[in-house]
């Protein structure tokens, strides 16, 4: 590790700790009543449709999800690979699935944990349960050069150090793309966001979406670098790799996000100034299931389907 990255994880551990504390005290505060979740072998039954897949992590503590998640995968006979950290800033476990058995590598990302306080269900069960959804859908229909690698990371609410440990000890070599998916259970357009420039994964992407007729700025959006906010795909794009967050948003609200999430001062003071969705129930106790559209869900199942079969 260098003198420079051990700062850039000093930065990060900083921020994720004070953004989990902050969390954690404005949650108590509100402190809402919170429904138990059903038992894990209840929610397994049932995790076969993408709401049922958010119930198998939303309100549970971290290490829960991460149980679930690997659960889930054993359960449905699904080969998987482990990758366990542990660092200064904390530990957890990553788990990946390969589809396909081509020689470039498309990576999607979604972190199974979730900030103290709060059931975490569209950050970020709903992305584990499209990317549950996904693999039951493509699994055997990868094209012959590809392969999609499905990573569940841990510990994105901690700067992404699940991500960023992968991103240190796995081969990259033959990743072409990554697409993190957070925040993807609210809104009917999708945003493709910390795209700083055009590049052949991003017009992939593109091709994917129009043919299913969306529209650029109207039912897509590709947004530059966003200030403050991150997620896990950022630890890929400091190795040089073309990696994208891919989130849903209310296409209604799309210039008040474009405000709120362009806006430094504001987005900092996430808990406390009036939020555009999906950011009202981000990190707070009201992120729970019922606020959850399916069809969000759906969309992006379809959107990454239609993205596989593009970079075949
Ligand atoms: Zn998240």
């Amino acid at each position: 590790m260098t003198g420079r990255s051990l700062l850039s994880d000093l930065g990060l551990y900083v921020r994720g700790r004070l953004n989990s504390r902050l969390s954690q005290l404005l949650n108590r505060r509100r402190g809402g009543p919170a429904s138990p979740p059903p038992p894990l072998t209840e929610a397994l039954g049932a995790a076969d449709t993408p709401l049922g897949g958010v119930r198998l992590l939303e309100g549970r503590s971290n290490a829960e999800r991460e149980a679930a998640v690997a659960r889930v995968l054993a359960a449905r006979g699904i080969p998987f690979a482990r990758h366990r950290f542990a660092t200064f800033e904390g530990r957890g476990e990553n788990f990946s699935v390969d589809l396909g058995s081509g020689d470039r590598v498309l990576l999607l990302i979604a972190h199974h944990d979730a900030v103290p306080g709060s059931p975490g269900a569209n950050d970020n069960a709903a992305a584990v349960a499209i990317l549950l959804r996904l693999l039951e859908r493509v699994a055997t229909r990868i094209p012959p050069r590809l392969r999609v690698r499905l990573l569940f990371t841990a510990a994105e609410e901690l700067g992404y150090l699940g991500a960023r440990a992968y991103a240190r000890h796995a081969p990259l070599g033959g990743i072409v793309g990554v697409l993190s998916l957070e925040l993807c259970g609210i809104g009917d357009s999708l945003a493709i966001w910390d795209v700083p420039a055009e590049t052949a994964f991003l017009g992939g992407i593109t091709r994917a979406l129009e043919a299913l007729g969306r529209l650029r700025d109207d039912t897509y959006h590709v947004v530059g670098r966003i200030p403050v906010f991150g997620s896990d795909h950022r630890a890929f794009a400091a190795a040089g790799i073309p990696a994208y967050g891919l989130t849903v948003v209310p296409g209604a609200e799309a210039e008040a996000l474009r405000r709120f999430v362009f806006s430094p001062v504001r987005s900092v003071l996430v808990h406390l100034v009036r939020r555009p969705p999906p950011f009202d129930t981000y990190h707070s106790s009201r992120d729970r299931g019922e606020t959850l559209n399916p069809a969000a869900l759906d969309a992006v199942v379809g959107a990454l389907e239609a993205i596989i079969a593009e970079m075949g």
